[in-house]
């Protein structure tokens, strides 16, 4: 039996039992001897017979003295009798419905037994206990000691796993080789891996049972910072176009801008230009807080490529996004000549130098081949930008705003005729908890924006309660009639059956959903559109977007909300992120409960973009305890990495953009919230590194880190 061998290979588990068991996730014995107990039962205090009493759960030891088995004809049950006898007295055990224990207990055998104590009219007796022999040199695994409860399933109970995992760990664990270098288990004083994995399932002590789970904890992120370090370091060895940073040309560019750069955005924009200066690739993720303006910052390193004589890719996670990008860097850069391509998933643009401000459709085709010719400077576009037919002549730096881990590879696969590898600028605007900046987003460099444009007013955020819902609408009411627009978000598209239809993109989070009683009273946009346009505000034009309207609808509605047309806009998450309407002041959130602190803020932040005072209502149907404080939260800051650091303690850290991507086990996933472990981690990874750059001495690692790259680049 090896680790990689199925859970057949285990005695007693034939086709049936290994279906039910694969429920837990489990298909082979890897997979078993990893999936760690949920608690333990404390039975390792072996308790006197003569000392026992009703209602405890105890643990006992001592010899069968005899066993008979009886048929009750009342309750159709076959009751087994048994007396077991230790120094200090003896005791009766009664077993129901399990006649094949005459055959596998013989009297003189020794036992060790644990079970609740009861009393009936002829005294003390144990009911219905687990029970094994203790023989020598055999460790005992369902009592007499710290017993492991597993995450159980239909048909697989906790003492099955027990039986299982006992099994195969008495016959693969000396054939296990260690993946962790020996001088770091020796200097952590961390347990090997066989060591760890008897430890973590049959501990001899909590304490014992804490470093075997450190040690793998340790293991993860250990691995995950690997990966990071030496993607670095491999990506710092890779040729990419060297583009001159042109002071000259970058101050004509911010003289003309309607506005003044903040010092976060100008300190961002010097180290994006300085990195894209050097001969490799650069590797960055801009975050700042919604509104922060981050596009222009992204604008002016386009700027500088495109007159250094090179191409720049911009993708944006949604076509309402590229649309706006398009209309924005446009706008943005009209004063520098630059011919721009709008690429998305229904219609395809194009803007020459030559006819300044017009766009003409153009086809497919055309729009591919200027690319390829060099004929277009700065091509925007969804993802449809990275399909295979998508060339470029010389492309030397690609923006991805939102949510997209883009690979050394995929950057390659845009190329044409050159064979540098482009620069790469990541934009978000969820801010990200340091232990994540270190450990999943490590193989990147950060630029912060820290504070908003001048002049924003801090916007108004608001609880509303059921009773007060008329209230408010009111409130919407005498907002629309000074002039503002109103987005109203719903956690999802329709009410239906399956209930669990939301937006692709959205960050609800189904864990969450699934646990949410609320779910079935969430309020869906089908329903709330029509109910607000015919009932509640019959008066003022109300629209409405999610992810399966079309994409030349969507365009209209944004189009009218842009234009002031439409007051209403109710919408799933679709609008989170980046969507810019200066003029909306009310943001009204529905089902507030269904969302993530980050997610929220996000929303709140797609008003507050002008000077005029804006509000953010919050709704919600939930009264629960963990409800209010994060609805508190959300009130009380204004600070999105405050929110995300809360978000990361209340929900984990899988809701956070790109986290999913690394495919890590729930396991692993807590840990990324501990500082000081990802702190040692990085710090080991970094002296391996150092050490053994290409980790000749250490396959197991290698093969692991082989195993992320792939999953997290799809290579
Ligand atoms: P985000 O960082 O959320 O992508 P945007 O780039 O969409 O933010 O910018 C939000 C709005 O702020 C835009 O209307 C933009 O023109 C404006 N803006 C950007 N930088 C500044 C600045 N320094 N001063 C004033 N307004 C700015
Ligand atoms: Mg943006």
């Amino acid at each position: 039996m090896q680790l990689s061998s199925p859970v057949t290979a285990l005695p007693r588990v034939g086709e049936i039992i290994a279906k039910k068991i694969q429920k837990l996730g489990i298909a082979s014995i890897r997979d078993l001897l990893f999936h760690f107990p949920r608690e333990y039962l404390d039975l390792s205090r072996v308790t006197s017979i003569a000392s026992l009493k009703e209602g405890e759960v105890v643990c006992i030891q001592g010899t069968l003295k005899s066993i008979a088995k009886e048929r009750t004809f009342k309750k159709q049950m076959v009751l087994v009798h048994a007396l077991v006898e230790d120094t200090t007295g003896a005791t009766r055990i009664v077993w129901f419905n399990q006649p094949y224990l005459l055959e596998a207990l013989k009297p003189g055998e020794k036992l060790s037994l644990a079970g609740k104590v009861a009393q009936d009219s002829k005294g003390l007796f144990l009911s219905n206990p687990e029970y094994e022999k203790v023989k020598e040199n055999t460790l005992l695994a369902h009592t007499g000691r710290l017993v492991p409860v597993y995450a159980e399933t239909a048909g697989v109970t906790s003492k099955l796993l027990r039986y299982l995992t006992f099994t195969a760990l008495s016959s693969v664990l000396a054939t296990l080789s260690d993946s962790l270098p020996l001088h770091i288990l020796k200097e952590k004083n961390f347990p090997s891996l066989s060591q760890a994995l008897q430890q973590i399932h049959f501990p001899s002590s909590l304490k014992e049972e804490k470093r075997a789970r450190e040690r793998f904890a340790f293991e993860e992120l250990f691995t995950i910072l690997l990966f990071v370090v030496s993607e670095r370091k491999k990506i710092a060895r890779i040729k990419a176009p060297a583009i001159p940073f042109l002071a000259e040309l970058m101050k004509r560019c911010t003289d003309s801008l309607p506005f003044k750069l903040t010092d976060s955005q100008k300190k961002s924009a010097w180290q994006i230009l300085k990195d894209m200066e050097k001969p490799r690739p650069m590797n960055r993720l801009l975050q700042g807080d919604v509104g922060s303006g981050k596009t222009v910052v992204a604008a002016m390193a386009a700027l500088s490529a495109v007159k250094a004589g090179y191409q720049v890719a911009f993708l944006a996670p949604t076509e309402i996004l590229a649309k706006q990008h398009f209309q924005t860097v446009t706008a943005l850069l009209a004063p520098f000549k630059i011919n721009l391509g709008l690429l998305t998933g229904s219609v395809d643009h194009f803007m020459s130098k030559k006819l300044p401000g017009q766009h003409i459709e153009i086809s497919r085709r055309k729009l591919l081949e200027k690319a390829r010719e060099g004929g277009i400077d700065i091509l925007i576009g969804t993802h449809a930008i990275i399909q295979k037919e998508v060339k470029f002549a010389n492309l030397a730096l690609v923006v991805v705003d939102e949510q997209h881990r883009f690979g050394v590879k995929q950057r390659a696969q845009l190329l044409h005729r050159s064979t540098l590898i482009p620069h790469l600028l990541s934009m978000t605007a969820t801010p990200i908890p340091r232990t994540l900046a270190l450990t999943v987003y490590g193989d990147l460099d950060l630029s912060l924006i820290k504070e908003l444009p001048a002049g924003r007013k801090k916007i108004e955020t608001k609880i509303v309660a059921p009773e007060d819902r008329e209230s408010a609408y009111q409130f919407v009411r005498e907002e629309i009639k000074k002039g503002g627009q109103v987005f109203v978000i719903c956690p999802r598209i329709e009410k239906s059956n399956e209930s669990q239809i939301t937006d692709h993109g959205s960050q609800v989070n189904s864990r969450f959903q699934s646990t949410s009683k609320n779910w079935a009273n969430a309020k869906a946009v089908l329903e709330e559109y029509e109910l607000l346009s015919k009932k509640i505000f019959p008066e003022y034009a109300v629209g409405m977007l999610h992810g399966k309207i079309s994409g030349t609808e969507k365009e209209r509605t944004m189009k009218q909300m842009r234009a002031g047309k439409i007051k209403i806009l109710v919408s799933t998450s679709v609008v989170e992120v980046g969507v810019d309407i200066p003029n909306a002041t009310v943001m009204l959130i529905e089902g507030t409960e269904h969302f993530g602190l980050a997610q929220l803020h996000q929303f709140r932040g797609r008003v507050g973009r002008s000077n005029r005072q804006s509000f953010c209502l919050l709704f919600t149907e939930s009264s629960s305890f963990k409800t209010k404080q994060r609805l508190k939260a959300i009130r009380e800051s204004e600070n999105g990495f405050e929110l995300a650091e809360k978000d990361l303690k209340l929900r984990g850290p899988g809701d956070f953009t790109g986290v999913k991507q690394w495919g890590l086990p729930d396991f692993a996933m807590q840990q990324l919230t501990n500082i000081p472990l990802v702190e040692e981690a990085r710090e080991a990874a970094l002296a391996l590194v150092e050490e053994d750059i290409t980790l000749s001495n250490h396959p197991l690692l290698k093969a692991r880190i082989e195993e992320m790259r792939k999953k997290l680049h799809m290579e």
